[in-house]
């Protein structure tokens, strides 16, 4: 089958031919109908050749889904033809944040080696992928998977980030997202259909505030130096209750701390490597900052069912496999809409 590997630490991913994997006791092979683009890729393929290399090949890609094509010994949960999603951040399953649904947490991951597919192990950029448990696949019901693949994380991701602070944006309150891709523009549109918050988007070029306006941003203004002043003049000097930084690099996450309100959120998603010390005076008064990841098996399940209720939608740039280098090229560039996602 053909797949998308990064083989080499400092090179380009390339498209290769590899065997169609065996399916094991308690494991399902799905056939790929979707695998979304994410930033956090070309994290991987930056990371140090020593860190790196005992992963590659590594074939890429941690949103999937696809058709349920085998199943493995004792698999009873999915039957041959079902339309799944992948839930990509995999645990232990005995742990007890495995146990809550929250594998994004496992306790034991690092300890056991366990990686999601696409950062570790083998990802959804193939023509046949395998899952290890019945337990890391939701059911799609109707929902088309090209259209609905990110949401596996650009939605699951910012409706964790989002949720942990819902009960501080109220109405008459402010969010600020920072950072209008892949992620930002649907936490943007989960903003909107859940919280009561006017929302300030910021990102660097006005395609991207565009997008931010036409998914249900109130305010969409440039992230430079006047950022921060723009925000509290929109708020009345109060500042935004909850700052969402979906990029996560230092002048990002300096605009989050310097425009967070007392009692506010600062939520850096973005894993750009800015560093926020937090001391006290620093930041305004009992402020919280949190570094989320990815979320749990039950937030995917809501995320899904927002996107049948027509609340959320991701604008989708459809590429052949065989493009993926490019489209890392794009996204690198600032130049994808939205989400890129691979027809394998
Ligand atoms: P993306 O490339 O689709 O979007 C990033 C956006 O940020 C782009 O619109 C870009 O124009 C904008 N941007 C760049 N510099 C900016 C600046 N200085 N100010 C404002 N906006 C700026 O990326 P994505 O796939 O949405 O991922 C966003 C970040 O989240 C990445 O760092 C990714 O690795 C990370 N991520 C984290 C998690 C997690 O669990 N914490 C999960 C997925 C992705
Ligand atoms: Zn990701």
């Amino acid at each position: 089958m053909k797949a998308l590997q990064y083989r080499t630490a400092g090179s380009a991913p390339e498209v290769v031919e590899i065997p169609v994997p065996q399916v094991g006791p308690g494991q399902i092979l799905i056939k790929v109908t979707a695998a979304g683009v994410c930033h956090s890729d070309e994290f991987v393929m930056n990371m140090p050749a020593e860190q790196v290399a005992p992963m590659l090949p590594l074939t890429l890609g941690h949103e999937g889904a696809g058709i349920v094509h085998e199943l493995g010994e004792g698999v009873t949960e999915f039957q041959l033809g079902d339309a799944v999603a992948v839930y990509g951040p995999w645990g232990c399953g005995r742990c007890q944040n495995c146990a809550a649904g929250k594998e994004n947490y496992c306790s034991n991951a690092a300890a056991d080696g366990i990686r999601p597919p696409g950062l570790g192990a083998p990802g959804a950029m193939a023509e046949y992928m395998l899952v290890d448990n019945a337990r890391h696949l939701v059911p799609l019901e109707g929902l088309d998977p090209v259209a609905n693949v990110s949401l596996t994380d650009a939605g699951l991701t910012p409706y964790h980030a989002i949720k942990n602070s819902l009960p501080k944006l109220g109405a008459g309150t402010t969010a600020v997202v920072i950072g209008t891709g892949g992620l930002g523009h649907v936490g943007i549109q989960i903003l909107r259909a859940l919280s009561g918050a006017t929302v300030i988007a910021l990102d660097v070029t006005e395609g991207k505030l565009e997008l931010a306006r036409e998914v249900g941003a109130h305010h969409a203004i440039l992230s430079d130096s006047g950022a921060v002043a723009a925000i509290k003049e929109l708020t009345g000097g109060r500042g935004a209750n909850a700052v969402f930084d979906f990029v996560g690099i230092q002048p990002t996450v300096n605009i989050a701390a310097a425009a967070v309100a007392a009692e506010g959120d600062v939520t850096i998603v973005g894993i750009g490597g800015g560093m926020l010390p937090v001391g006290f005076g620093s930041i305004a008064y009992d402020a919280a900052v949190r570094t989320p990841y990815w979320g749990s098996r039950s937030e995917l399940i809501e995320v899904l069912e927002m996107a049948r209720r027509g609340q959320i939608t991701v604008e989708v740039e459809t590429f052949a496999l065989k493009e993926a280098p490019t489209v890392y090229e794009r996204l690198h560039a600032g130049d994808i809409r939205g989400r890129a996602v691979l027809l394998p």
